[in-house]
């Protein structure tokens, strides 16, 4: 099946095909590493992994670069503001490079815990500043360059078609009311390609003799010592490792007018041809309504969740329920609803059988057309998850829990990457002949509570074992006892 895919450039769906070869090539904008990533970026990249993964199932071939932006993203879009990098440096008492390496790891860590699968490449701007300064100068050569006291900036009335991702109208452009423009820029939509440490491109400012105030990050150029502006590392690194053009960019909503406006206008008028054929970008998240965003102050981490007893991969299936282009107002009574249905799932899964059901077959794969067709228009997991619960309710119905059932279940995790076949609750030990069993995300403490009260209950002791319980059901568990199982989880 062929995957449509909405791309902005058109403003309209379109079948995604190799440029030539039998590879779709894509590039997504990594994260900013001054800080941890916030569940609306995390957002953003379950999007490209499902992306990535749809087209694997589709049977295209796939090579994804993600860049990680390790220097020079300013506190505004607009080239000015303070390097956020090198605000965290100062703020935690490291170094700039320090802050840069541990965030970018913490990132990765978050990545594993979604089940998103390591990019092809994942290059960091610092690592390819003699690529970057040679596209500056390419673009320099070529004239589309000026210098200011501040920076070499991209001239955007020398490209004709500036802003058509963005359909800008170039005339009325008007930037943030709250940032000082450089009053040297030739045009407001003009953007920094290299930033000068100190004014006017000098190597060295006798004036800065308070070394706080030095950056930590600065490289020598022809232009002088400084460092390059956001959107040129991706262009420089996706050309770099995807070739020009290349098949599919994506991003979040706010990169269309400014960063991948930005990204085009330099490297087709470095290179005279497209960059890339599609651009997709993902919706925000909100939290009561306003974008969840690092700058606020106030944002929810992964490990947030995690201490709250949730499964990161709930926090998977929680995105996977609305559309990619839809903002999701983020609650976390939602990513309870979210963990119980992906748990109906998940016990489906594990009662299922290796033996051979008749009828089951045929059934399995008019569901799985259902399935594959909700995906491929435009990557509609909403209607790809309905496609399951349908499933779950018919197939109990008709008992069809057998090997057909099997294979179904474990082609769409591949794609959807939701560990339908892994078993939310943990053994902790039996206490008597009653297995604990406890959800596998759960604080520490909870199973030593757990087994206290297991055996303080098989001791007689009721008193203490209610007590214990009445502890665990205060942190916000429930305890759910059976015959031959006492099952503990987070609400
Ligand atoms: P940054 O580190 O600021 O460059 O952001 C990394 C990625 O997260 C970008 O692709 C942004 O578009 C995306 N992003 C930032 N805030 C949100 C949000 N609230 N919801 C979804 N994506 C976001
Ligand atoms: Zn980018």
């Amino acid at each position: 099946m062929k995957l449509k895919i909405y791309n902005t450039l058109s403003r309209s769906k379109q079948e995604v095909t190799p440029i030539s070869g039998d590879t779709i090539r894509m590039y997504s904008c990594g994260l900013t590493v001054y800080d941890f990533a916030h569940i609306g970026n995390l957002r953003k990249y379950v999007f490209d992994d499902l992306l990535r993964r749809t087209l694997k199932y589709f049977g295209y071939k796939v090579k994804w670069v993600m860049n990680i932006t390790d220097v020079g993203h300013l506190t505004s879009d607009q080239d000015e503001g303070e390097d956020k990098i090198e605000k965290g440096a100062r703020k935690e008492g490291k170094s700039a490079f320090e802050i840069a390496e541990f965030y970018k790891q913490a990132f990765i860590d978050n990545l594993k815990k979604l089940n998103i699968d390591m990019p092809d490449v994942l290059p960091s701007a610092t690592g390819h500043i003699k690529e970057q300064i040679e596209l500056i100068s390419k673009l320099e050569s070529r004239g589309f360059v000026y210098k200011t006291d501040d920076g070499i900036y991209f001239d955007t009335s020398k490209l004709d078609d500036y802003g058509k991702l963005a359909r800008l109208d170039k005339e009325n452009l008007q930037e943030g009311a709250r940032i000082e423009i450089n009053p040297q820029k030739k045009n407001p939509t003009d953007f920094a390609l290299w930033k000068f440490s100190y004014p006017q491109g000098r190597d060295f400012d006798q004036n800065v003799d308070d070394q706080s105030k030095r950056r930590q990050m600065e490289w020598p150029s022809p232009w002088g010592l400084g460092f390059p502006g956001w959107h040129v590392e991706c262009s420089a690194m996706s050309t770099k490792y995807l070739g020009q053009p290349f098949e599919i960019h994506t991003g979040g909503v706010d990169h269309i007018n400014i960063h991948h406006t930005n990204e085009i206008a330099q490297s087709e008028a470095a290179e005279g041809k497209e960059l890339a054929r599609y651009w997709v970008h993902s919706e925000h998240l909100l939290e009561n309504g306003k974008k969840m965003a690092k700058s606020d102050g106030h944002f929810i981490r992964l490990m947030d969740l995690e201490e709250r007893g949730f499964d990161p991969v709930d926090l998977r299936f929680f995105y996977l329920r609305s559309h990619y282009r839809s903002k999701i107002d983020f609650s976390y009574q939602s990513l309870e609803g979210s963990r119980s249905a992906r748990r109906k799932i998940v016990d489906f899964c594990l009662s299922l059988e290796s033996g051979e059901i008749e009828g089951e077959d045929l059934f399995y794969r008019e569901k799985m057309n259902e399935f594959d067709e909700a995906l491929s228009d435009d990557l509609n997991t909403p209607r790809a998850l309905e496609v399951i619960f349908t499933t779950i309710t018919e197939a109990a119905n008709k008992s069809f829990r057998g090997a057909f059932a099997k294979k179904f279940f474990e082609k769409i995790d591949e794609v959807l990457a939701l560990d339908l076949f892994k078993n939310p609750f943990e053994s902790i030990g039996f206490s008597g002949s009653k297995e604990i069993l406890i959800a596998s995300s759960f604080e520490q403490e909870v199973a030593e509570i757990s087994k206290e009260m297991a055996l303080r209950k098989e001791q007689g002791d009721f008193f203490a074992s209610d007590e214990l319980r009445a502890k665990l059901v205060n942190m916000g568990y429930v305890v759910e006892e059976s015959q031959k199982q006492i099952k503990i989880y987070k609400k």
